[in-house]
């Protein structure tokens, strides 16, 4: 009995797109806080079982949940299902996304509706039905995965830089909507961090970018993990609407 009022008592988190990558490192730093981990992922099976596997081996407790966060009905059952069998949802981690770079008169029209719908309605899609949740318990964090891109905008990324662009007014929209339900909602900006997403750089681009970061490396998933952790936590209770950047200092 002591245990289940002690199990029930924990957070729960739904990571997007935590198979790989930031998501993944994201799902393990929580899960080391002692927060219960939803693994979401699209296709990955064999990634998203060791992601699974790894939490577990920590001693931490996830749940894998293969769905495309643009898909309205399968995002609602998704959020449904994650309040039957833990009870809540506490921390969104908005993390899923893609790129289909090219130039702007190049880019075929699907480029443009896959990436926004990945990385912008996904992040509206599992916002709005994970909110429910926590307006119950009068206590929750929405972490966006953004971008510099979102920012400053980048050549080749027009689809890209316009879903991170709505996706950082999209949090600032949410943050001042939930706030006062106790409800935090920030967007992180990485730079360039180090995982499959940017491995896909040709060489000259990613000499021209480190060329631009005083801190003279890339980043690694573990600086945003860190970050999203922190957000996550009662520490970060004061913080909301912001943009924090991850990103060495680019400029
Ligand atoms: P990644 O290594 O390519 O991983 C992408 C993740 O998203 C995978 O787990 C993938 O699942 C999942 N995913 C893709 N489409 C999905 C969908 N429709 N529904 C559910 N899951 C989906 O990417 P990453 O570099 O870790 O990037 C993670 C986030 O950080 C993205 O939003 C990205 O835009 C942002 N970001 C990255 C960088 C960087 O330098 N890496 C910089 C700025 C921002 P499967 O494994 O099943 O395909």
């Amino acid at each position: 009995m002591g245990t289940e009022s002690k199990d029930s008592d924990k957070r729960v988190a739904l990571v997007t797109g935590a198979s790989r990558g930031l998501g993944r490192a994201v799902a393990i730093e929580l899960a080391t806080c002692g927060i219960r981990v939803v693994v979401n992922y699209l296709t990955n099976d064999r990634e998203a079982h060791k992601v699974d596997q790894e939490i577990k081996s920590l001693g931490g407790e996830a749940m894998l949940y293969k769905t495309d966060v643009s898909d309205a009905t399968a995002v609602r059952k998704m959020t449904r299902q994650i309040v039957e069998q833990w009870g809540k949802i506490d921390i969104l981690v908005n993390n899923a996304g893609i790129v289909r770079d090219t130039l702007l008169l190049r880019m075929p029209d699907e480029a443009w509706d896959e990436v926004i719908n990945t990385n912008l309605r996904g992040a509206y899609l599992c916002t709005k039905y994970a909110l429910r949740s926590m307006m119950e318990q009068g206590w929750g964090r929405i972490i966006n995965i953004a971008s510099l891109a979102g920012l400053v905008g980048n050549a080749g990324q027009a689809n890209y830089s316009a879903a991170k662009g709505g996706l950082i007014a999209f949090t600032k929209s949410v943050a001042r909507e939930v706030g006062p339900r106790n409800i935090t909602a920030n967007a992180i900006s990485p730079g360039f961090i180090v995982t499959e997403m940017t491995d896909k750089l040709p060489q000259e681009a990613r000499d021209a970018i480190l060329a631009r970061i005083p801190l003279g490396r890339f980043g690694v998933a573990d600086d945003v993990a860190g970050l999203t952790a922190f957000l996550a936590s009662e520490q970060a209770s004061y913080i909301t609407a912001q943009v924090i950047c991850v990103d060495g200092g680019v400029i």
